[in-house]
């Protein structure tokens, strides 16, 4: 066992816990943002750099700071080691670097794009990005190419996390696509525009942290923030059936897996259960989702909010009309 303090909270882990494990047991007030590792997949993170933290100790054996920030998701904690996320000045600073990097080839086109409100670039750069690029380059553009008849890929969008490619490796029966190209010419494709299509292609839709990879059949339907999120399932016979319907009125506007607090999917869902039931009378509804992500879509979610204090009656004043009683 490891015990490792981060932020000033203490915690004991087994041995071969990441930092950024560690911090996620500690809770979301410690944890480095992600934007390419994801729990579920193996083999992810080491590739955004946005959960970079800084070493102040680097063990009881060995009390040196670790010279450089180091990639949370990659490195291993040791006994006694000291780690500074939100406290750290040089992790900030760090940090308004990557998120101008993502965005250099970025469109900012949230007002047209699908993911707004639930995309993890857009809540990283309100969190830790900065007003200005220095960049004079025009973003990277490309062709558009189809992929199939479920899933709509925005390679301008992209951001180059190789979580598809990593749910189609290990979750998939077989893998069309994948990054192709070098540097800033890297590119996500079905090598001769292949469709992506087996029974779980669409769980690259709710692993994509940006809006590069969208439900074709929910695109340009609702903002999701106009959307009720409701916990349904099903029996299903490829996957558990467990997912959450996003409701507009009567409607079911999309089906997607559900997500826990760090964004990541439960459990990957079925085709079926995404694309082809969006029937109220295909589901047993469970009850409202509660969303724990802080984005936009938790917003009216005012069961969260404190009333603020002069707006309860004991603190009203009766107002003082000059004159008399009336
Ligand atoms: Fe990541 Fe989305 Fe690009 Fe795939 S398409 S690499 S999930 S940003």
């Amino acid at each position: 066992m490891a015990k490792v303090t981060i932020d000033g909270k203490t915690i004991e882990v087994a041995d071969g816990t990441t930092i950024l494990q560690a911090a996620r047991m500690i809770g979301p007030d410690v944890a480095p943002p992600t934007m390419c590792y994801y729990s579920k997949l193996k083999t992810s993170g080491g590739y955004c750099r946005t959960c970079l933290v800084e070493v102040s100790k680097g063990s009881e054996k060995d009390p040196r700071p670790m010279p450089k920030l180091v990639a949370s998701c990659r490195t291993t904690v040791m006994d006694g080691m000291e780690v500074k996320n939100n406290d750290s000045e040089k992790v900030t600073e760090a940090r308004k670097g990557v998120v101008e990097f993502l965005l250099l080839n970025h469109p900012l086109d949230c007002p047209v794009c699908d993911q707004a409100g639930e995309c993890h670039l857009q809540d990283l750069s309100y969190e830790h990005g900065s007003a200005k690029t220095r960049t004079d380059f025009e973003r990277r553009t490309f062709e558009k190419i189809d992929i199939g008849p479920y899933v709509q890929l925005h390679m301008n969008r992209c951001i180059l996390c190789y979580r598809c490619v990593k749910v189609a490796n290990q979750i998939t029966d077989g893998r069309v696509h994948g990054v192709i190209n070098r540097g800033d010419h890297s590119e996500i494709a079905t090598y001769v525009e292949e469709a992506i299509d087996n029974d779980f292609s669409g769980n690259v839709i709710d692993v994509c942290p940006v809006g590069a990879l969208t439900d074709k059949t929910f695109r340009f339907k609702s903002r999701v923030w106009f959307t009720k999120p409701v916990d349904a399932h099903r029996n299903c016979d490829k996957c558990s059936g467990k997912v959450v319907l996003w409701y507009k009125g009567e409607d079911v506007l999309r089906v997607t897996g559900r997500k826990d607090q760090w964004g990541e999917v439960e459990e990957f869902i079925c085709n079926t259960c995404r694309f082809e039931t969006k029937k109220t009378s295909d589901w047993t509804i469970e009850g409202p989702r509660k969303l724990d992500n802080h984005s936009v879509i938790s917003a009216n979610h005012y069961e969260f909010l404190k009333k603020p204090k002069e707006l309860t009656i004991n603190t009203v004043k009766p107002l003082a009309i000059e004159g008399g009683n009336n």
